[in-house]
Order: C-alpha cells, then sequence, then structure tokens
C-alpha cells in the first residue's frame, strides 16, 4: 500500500496518507492546522514500499495484465516501472536515487536487450 508523506506550507508538520492504488483520488489536507496548502515529499519509507509494488506488478508472475501478451514483450516490464516511478516524483538517475535503483535499471536494461526477467521467464 502507497504511503504519501505531505508537508504542509502552512505549519511545516508532515502527515501521512495511505492509498489503495497511486490512481487514487487524493486531497490531502494537513493533520495538524487542517489547510489543504500541502506539498508532496516521498519518505524512504515510502519508497521502499514502492519499490516492491513495482517488483510486483512489473516483474513477479504474481501479476496478470488484462493483455495477456502485455509482458511477453520484455520491453513493457522497464516502461511499466519507469513510469511508476515517474508518478512517484523518483528520478532514477539523481544523484540521491543513482544507489537504490541500480538493480532496476540493470534490470530494465537487460529487459530492453530482450532478456525476460528470471522470474517471468521460468512462469512463461
Ligand atoms: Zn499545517
Amino acid at each position: 500500500m502507497p504511503i504519501y508523506e505531505f508537508r504542509c506550507n502552512e505549519c511545516q508538520r508532515t502527515s501521512s496518507f495511505f492509498v489503495r492504488t497511486v490512481n487514487d483520488p487524493l486531497n490531502p489536507v494537513c493533520a495538524s492546522c487542517g489547510s489543504s496548502n500541502v506539498e508532496r515529499c516521498i519518505s524512504s519509507f515510502a519508497i521502499h514500499k514502492s519499490i516492491k509494488t513495482i517488483h510486483e506488478e512489473s516483474g513477479e508472475p504474481t501479476m496478470f495484465p488484462k493483455n495477456p501478451d502485455y509482458y511477453r514483450d520484455p520491453r513493457n516490464i522497464g516502461r511499466s516501472t519507469e513510469k511508476r516511478l515517474k508518478e512517484l516524483g523518483v528520478d532514477m538517475d539523481s544523484e540521491e536515487y543513482r544507489d537504490t535503483f541500480a538493480g532496476v535499471k540493470e534490470t530494465i536494461a537487460a529487459a530492453r536487450e530482450g532478456e525476460m526477467p528470471k522470474t517471468l521467464k521460468d512462469q512463461l
């Protein structure tokens, strides 16, 4: 379950929100003062949870997309992962996240070369 953190521009406090999916409409207000003048920030915990979600949804055989051929094209695996990270406001190439996402980038690069992630290859 993704967790979003928002910092209030009025009182500078941080509030956490749980959402079921990243597509859930989100109208966060500050838990301390009720202001809607809040900015999203991402905690390391939220990133950790999100990477797990990304792996479950894009690389593991537990995901069953509507089009069963979608993940037979390994290029789509990298695409959905990058899209998800972009939605989270994460730049994999930035200095801050480069180390964190080194493995993810390797997997994407391998997929782009046409190499299926191991778990998926076994399933297919
Ligand atoms: Zn506030």
